[in-house]
Order: C-alpha cells, then sequence, then structure tokens
C-alpha cells in the first residue's frame, strides 16, 4: 500500500538494532511510575502503545537515587528488585513487539521534596525547598549512580535508557551559569560544565556495551536568561556523541521558562526549526519535539529533513492506535491530542494520576474497559456535545445501536465556541474525529432535531442518555436587561459587533477565552488557522535564529483592537482556578494586550454610562468606586444545567442517564463531560 508518510513509517536502523519507524513516544510522567503496585498496569498501558505500532517508548522519569526524586518516593531505578519488577512491563512491550527505553532523570533543585542537590545552593522558582550544593565528591556519586541506574535499566530488560539533560533538570543545573557557580572542576567555564553529562553518557556507554541504546535529551534552547548559547548546545551536542550516544532528542525550555513550550497556542512544530538548525552537526540520528500532533506534520518535518525521527508525547495518550492508524492510511480517525495538558501535564502536578481529556482510557487500560455488549440494545443519547459523542461513539463500539439526537445543525456543543478562540484551534480535531466515527460506527445522528418525551416514548428506546448541557448563567444585577450587556454566546455564536471597550464579567475559563477572542483581530489570520511560528515567536520573544543566552529575544508588543476589563468578585488571583500549567500562558497573553484583570469586584449596576463597580482591595480594607464605561458587558458568569427534559423524563416515571452539563453544571469541563459519557456508555 502506498502511504502519504514515507519518511514518518520508514525503518530506522541504530546499527545493533532497526527501528520500525520514526515515531518515538516521548517521555511522559503518568504516575503509574511511582508505586510498584501499579506495575500492571504500566506494563498495559505501554503495551497498548507497542501494539499500536509506535517505533520506540520511552517512559516516565525515573531517578537514579534518592536526592534526585521529583518528590517523595517517586519513580526510582536504584536496586534489582524493582528492576526485576520492571520486566514484566518490557515483556509486555516486547511481546507486543515493540521497543522501550526508560527514562533516567535527576530532578536536582527542581524536586519538590527537603533533600534536593544541585550545582550550587540555589532554589528553583517552582519548588518550596532550596537546593544543596554538592561536593565534587558529592558529583561524582550522582555520575555513579546515573551509570548504575542505566545497567539496572538493562537488567530489567529495556532497550535502552534516555539520559534527561534538558528542561531545566539537575544535568542543565550544571550546564548553565544561573545555577552553576562551582569553582571545581565541574564548574568555571562552560567546557568545565559541559563534562558533567559527557562523563555520565561515556561512562554508561562502558557500563552497558555497544548494543544498548542511549539516548540523550540536548537542551537545544534553554528559553530562560542566563541559558546556554547555541555554539555551547553545538559543542555539547558533538561531544555526547563521542561519549558514545546512539540519539540526540531535542529538549526545549526550561520548566522555569516564561515561554510556553508545549500548551495548545503554540504551534504545531513550533521548535522543529531548533532541531533543524542543530541537524548536521553529529553523525547520529536526531529527533524533533514539541507540538507535533499528527502524521501530517511528523512527516513535513522529516521530508523537509529538518531531524530523522520525531518524538510525540501527548499524541499516543490520546491516540494509542496513531501509528498503525496511520500506516493504514485512516489518519482521519486519530484521536488528535488538542494539548489541553488538562489531563496529563495538569494532574501530574497535582500528583494524580495522568489520563486524556479526550482518551479517558488512558492510563486506566485495565479499568475502563470497552468490552462487547452483552445484549444489544437500542440507546438514545440526547446532545451532541462531548458528552453525548463520548457516550454514543462508546456505546456504538460496544455494539448498541445509537441514535443521536442534536438540537442544533451540527455536532460539538460548546465545543463549537471554544475552536474559535485564537489559539484554541486544535478543537476542531476533536469534532472532527467524532463526526469520523459517527460514520463509522453507523450512529444514526439527528441533527437540527430538539428532542422532547414524545420522541422517546415514540421510538422506545432501551436506554436513554440525557447529555443536554448547560446554559449561561445570567446573575443578577441592575440593568441586566440594557442593551450594552451581551452573553457569551451573543460573541462566540451570534458573531454580535463588539465596541471598542468592553467589560467582562467572570474571570473562569470563558472569560479568559472571551477576552482573548476580543483582543485579537479577527481578520488577523483566518478562523481555524493557527498563527505562523514567526509571529508566535516574536509574540513570545524567542529568538527567531536560537542564539543568545537561552534563545531569549525582546518580546514585540501586542496591540488590542479594543480596551477590555476582565473581572471576578473573588480578591483571589485571577484566572487562579484556570489549568496549572496554561493558566500562566492566557494570563500572560491577556496582560502582553493591556487587558485590565481585577478580582474584588461587585457588580452594582449597569446603565447608559456603563458598568458601576465597587473595588475591594485584596486584604479587604479599602473600597474604590468606579465607573467602567464601556460599549458592552459581556457575561461569563458561569453556567447552570440544562436538564428540563430529564426532569420531565423522571417525573413519566422514565429512567435515563444523566452526564455532562445536564448532569453538573459546577466545575464542568470536556474531561468530565468526556470522561462520564465513556463511563455511562461502558456500562450498558
Ligand atoms: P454541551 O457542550 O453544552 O452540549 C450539549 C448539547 O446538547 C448541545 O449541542 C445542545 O444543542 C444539545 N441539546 C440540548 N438540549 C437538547 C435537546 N432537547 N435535544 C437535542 N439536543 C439538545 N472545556 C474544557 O475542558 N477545556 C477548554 O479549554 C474549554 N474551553 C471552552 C471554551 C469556551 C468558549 C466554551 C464555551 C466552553 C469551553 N469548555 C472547555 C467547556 C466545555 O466545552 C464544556 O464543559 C462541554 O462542552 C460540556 O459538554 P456537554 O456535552 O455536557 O454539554
Ligand atoms: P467558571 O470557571 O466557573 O467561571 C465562572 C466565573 O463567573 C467565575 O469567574 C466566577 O467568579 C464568576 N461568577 C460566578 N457566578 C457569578 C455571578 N452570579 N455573578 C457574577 N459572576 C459570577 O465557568 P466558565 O468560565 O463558564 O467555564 C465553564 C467551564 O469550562 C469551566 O469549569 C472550565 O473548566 C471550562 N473551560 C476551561 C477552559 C480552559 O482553558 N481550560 C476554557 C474555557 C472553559 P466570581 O464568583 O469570583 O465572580
Ligand atoms: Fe493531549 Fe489534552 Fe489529552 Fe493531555 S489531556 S494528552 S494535552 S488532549
Amino acid at each position: 500500500m502506498t502511504t502519504p508518510y514515507p519518511n514518518l513509517l520508514k525503518p530506522l536502523d541504530l546499527g545493533f538494532t532497526e527501528l520500525k519507524n520514526r515515531v518515538l513516544m516521548g517521555s511522559m510522567h503518568t504516575g503509574l511510575e511511582d508505586r510498584f503496585w501499579n506495575i500492571h498496569k504500566l506494563s498495559r498501558y505501554f503495551a497498548e502503545r507497542a501494539e499500536g505500532g509506535v517505533g520506540l517508548m520511552v517512559t516516565g522519569g525515573f531517578s537514579p537515587n534518592f536526592v534526585g526524586q521529583l518528590s517523595p518516593l517517586a519513580s526510582t531505578m536504584n536496586n534489582r528488585a524493582t528492576a526485576f519488577l520492571h520486566r514484566q512491563v518490557t515483556g509486555a512491550v516486547h511481546e507486543a513487539g515493540g521497543k522501550i527505553c526508560m527514562q533516567l532523570l535527576h530532578a536536582g533543585r527542581y524536586g519538590y521534596q527537603p533533600f534536593i542537590v544541585s550545582a550550587s545552593a540555589t532554589k528553583a522558582p517552582i519548588s518550596p525547598f532550596k537546593a544543596r550544593a554538592l561536593s565534587t565528591k558529592g558529583v561524582d556519586k550522582q555520575i555513579d549512580d546515573f551509570v548504575s541506574a542505566a545497567k539496572l535499566a538493562k537488567f530489567a530488560g529495556y532497550d535502552g535508557v534516555e539520559v534527561m539533560g534538558s528542561e531545566g533538570y539537575f544535568i542543565n543545573q550544571f550546564l548553565c551559569e544561573r545555577t552553576n557557580k562551582r569553582t571545581d572542576k565541574w564548574g568555571g567555564p562552560f567546557e568545565n560544565r559541559m563534562q558533567l553529562p559527557i562523563e555520565i553518557v561515556s561512562r554508561m556507554r562502558e557500563a552497558v556495551g555497544p548494543e544498548f541504546i542511549i539516548i540523550y535529551r540536548l537542551s537545544m534552547l534553554d528559553l530562560v536568561e542566563g541559558g546556554q548559547t547555541w555554539d555551547q548546545v553545538v559543542m555539547l551536542g558533538k561531544a555526547i556523541e563521542k561519549a558514545g550516544a546512539t540519539i540526540i532528542n531535542t529538549g526545549i525550555g526550561w520548566h522555569e521558562a516564561r515561554v510556553p513550550t508545549i500548551v495548545t497556542s503554540v504551534p504545531r512544530g513550533g521548535f522543529a526549526d531548533v532541531t533543524a538548525k542543530f541537524y548536521g552537526e553529529v553523525d547520529i540520528p536526531v529527533c524533533t519535539t514539541n507540538r507535533i500532533n499528527t502524521p501530517e506534520k511528523g512527516e513535513d518535518i522529516l521530508a523537509a529533513g529538518k531531524a530523522d525521527m520525531v518524538s510525540m508525547a501527548r499524541p499516543l495518550l490520546a491516540d494509542s492506535e496513531f501509528v498503525r492508524k496511520a500506516e493504514q492510511n485512516r489518519s482521519d480517525e486519530i484521536n488528535t491530542c488538542i494539548a489541553c495538558n488538562q489531563a496529563c501535564l495538569d494532574h501530574v502536578f497535582k500528583a494524580k494520576r495522568a489520563s486524556c481529556l479526550v482518551n479517558p482510557r488512558a492510563c486506566h487500560e485495565t479499568e475502563l474497559l470497552l468490552t462487547v455488549a452483552p445484549v444489544q440494545k437500542r440507546v438514545a443519547v440526547v446532545g451532541a456535545g462531548p458528552a453525548g459523542l463520548a457516550a454514543a461513539t462508546t456505546a456504538a463500539k460496544r455494539g448498541h445501536h445509537v441514535s443521536l439526537f442534536e438540537a442544533d445543525g451540527d455536532i460539538g456543543g460548546q465545543f463549537n465556541y471554544a475552536k474559535r478562540i485564537p489559539g484554541k484551534e486544535e478543537f476542531y480535531e476533536t469534532l472532527r474525529y467524532y463526526r469520523r466515527q459517527i460514520e463509522i460506527l453507523d450512529i444514526d445522528l439527528r441533527l437540527n432535531t430538539r428532542v422532547d418525551i414524545d420522541t422517546l416514548s415514540i421510538e422506545g428506546f432501551d436506554e436513554v442518555v440525557i447529555a443536554t448541557g448547560v446554559k449561561p448563567r445570567t446573575p443578577q444585577i441592575d440593568g441586566i436587561d440594557h442593551p450594552k450587556v451581551l452573553g457569551y454566546l451573543d460573541v462566540l455564536r451570534n458573531n454580535v459587533e463588539v465596541g471598542q471597550s468592553v467589560a467582562v464579567i467572570g474571570a473562569g475559563g470563558i472569560g479568559f477565552d472571551v477576552s482573548e477572542f476580543l483582543t485579537h483581530d479577527a481578520g488577523r489570520h483566518p478562523e481555524g488557522e493557527q498563527i505562523s511560528v514567526e509571529h508566535w515567536q516574536q509574540e513570545w520573544g524567542v529568538n527567531s535564529e536560537f542564539e543568545g543566552p537561552g534563545g531569549l529575544a525582546e518580546r514585540l508588543p501586542m496591540s488590542s483592537p479594543r480596551k477590555i476589563y476582565l473581572m471576578q468578585r473573588k480578591t483571589s488571583k485571577v484566572g487562579g482556578g484556570l489549568g496549572k500549567t496554561s493558566g500562566w500562558v492566557h494570563r500572560n497573553s491577556l496582560k502582553h494586550r493591556d487587558v485590565e484583570m481585577f478580582g474584588g469586584c461587585s457588580y452594582d449596576r449597569i446603565d447608559d454610562e456603563g458598568l458601576h463597580i465597587t473595588v475591594t482591595s485584596k486584604d479587604g480594607e479599602s473600597k474604590e468606586k468606579r465607573v467602567l464605561a464601556v460599549d458592552h458587558v459581556v457575561l461569563c458568569a458561569g453556567q447552570e444545567s440544562f436538564r428540563e427534559l430529564h426532569d420531565q423524563l423522571a417525573q413519566a416515571g422514565i429512567q435515563s442517564h444523566l452526564i455532562g452539563g445536564a448532569d453538573l453544571a459546577e466545575e464542568l469541563d470536556a474531561k468530565r463531560a468526556i470522561r462520564q459519557g465513556t463511563e455511562v456508555a461502558a456500562a450498558l
């Protein structure tokens, strides 16, 4: 069969072994690594992805010792008993025809525990603990531990290891003046600072022999002040090759960097040119990474000669069959990662097991089983928002006959508004995925059909699932009926022309998104298309040649076509409830466009003058009255469940399953909606 992805699917010869294609599943901490009793879940998680055809996988990070742990008792590879346990993982992967490397990650000052060590006694902005500076002997001990961890990984049956040299962890902390103030042989000029990774890789190679993969994750762009220069990156990359690495993988940005590197607003393949600039400096294979989430993007990058391999981590969480579908020319069936971080990274940073917003089975492979239904039933799903789509497709996959009713002319529910927000274009992909699934699974989709109790009674379904979603909340404010007042649906659905100055009431996810929408010129780039990498680099201050320490540049000021005020009643940080790993990006983006954000706001009235408010100071000591002379007030004050149909059915004694926003509007997001839809349908 001819393939549209000849470069992506081409085998890669590593000399002593061959990878069946150029897709590397990059390292992701899932939370399953940390406890030995989860090893069978971890094995199944990797085995499903190996069955899905990926060329090589890398585990989440395992510390080579106790002081390098990410958090107390977090994943560590420092004894034979643990290594022996991992034979379950490697056995399952090999049986499924896959290959897997263990990532060795020493957190250094990024550890969230009191025993952390680093090059110097410094405190990272993202850890509450200050690291202890290692003695010269102490550094030798860390190298020994890296080497023995690699030997243990080999004993456990891994095909290799990845040495984590980027993202601001321990090794990176030795490389940069920013964190390395040492005066011994491990400090001073770059030639000294770079000895740590060289020593680790060369001694590791000696210990594990020639037929064991050593991937080195090279920090190609630190994106922090005092980071490495391009010349230093190249010098280190060449030395690492000489030390015995098999593959060089790309690392982008320290965790403390104030430039986003993987959130959804980063354009696809936004850092591939960094790898492209490095490519050719070494003879071993080079892998690129960050925001590559479709086979098309991977193919384009490889076809353009920017790298030998493409690393995709979250896209393999979202769809374990990513590669298989690409191989079989079924890429329109891929459940694409939308880079929201909501169920993966945000969970990990809260010490919760990772999963995936669009695929709740991720990391729950042994628990959320989608078995063939013992009895085929006629199932009605009312509402084709994320909850209804997940329920309908899951039920149909299990063999039920599903009718999916949607009042609107298209599927998607609120995702149809989310997809319009600049930087959230990936949401189109989820709708494309479900559209295709509806076709394949032969679901009886009835658009423009507002279901009432009669529709359901006449057709006599065996099971009814109500996924009718939410309706916006209208807060009680004097003057709420004034013509200046709009709802977020007026802006995002009805395309009402919005004036030059706007007050947005409610600073939750939707308030932020509406503000983002209003601060962009509608005509700047076509809706649904991501901004160009060049534009994005200018906006976030990335040097287009990746030169200078850390590859940073002056940020280009961004103008907004209108003045925006974004408000909440709480006195806590505005946007404090947004995602842990993405909230700062949203706040920063709006601040950069001069959006005025404040809390402690009470809304007194709305009249021809504008919005009258009283603002209480953070300490609660003072109050200030203000009039915001705005053209429009946009309400983003949360939502309420829309469940009349369910209540009518209940009154008539007809049982139904209530899911998504219709079930509970509070703290609703698509992650919960899709998970609940899937779980309910898995049990039908
Ligand atoms: P809905 O999406 O509201 O879908 C309900 C569907 O039911 C609608 O299509 C409606 O027309 C239909 N319906 C109602 N009554 C009937 C009837 N009687 N007959 C037939 N059909 C009916 N969530 C996130 O997790 N991450 C985000 O980044 C994110 N961004 C967002 C951005 C915006 C601008 C908005 C508005 C929302 C965003 N959300 C986000 C929220 C997310 O979209 C919702 O949580 C999710 O859509 C809720 O899913 P649902 O299926 O329960 O309801
Ligand atoms: P939300 O996050 O609950 O925010 C509602 C906002 O309205 C809050 O700022 C709240 O703050 C304010 N509010 C509540 N009741 C009010 C009232 N009676 N009068 C005035 N203000 C009131 O809900 P949302 O913004 O509608 O978003 C819905 C869901 O979609 C969220 O749960 C979110 O997870 C999801 N979403 C996520 C993203 C994302 O990027 N991850 C983006 C969009 C949406 P005060 O009470 O302090 O005023
Ligand atoms: Fe991708 Fe979001 Fe799933 Fe994470 S939760 S894998 S970012 S779609």
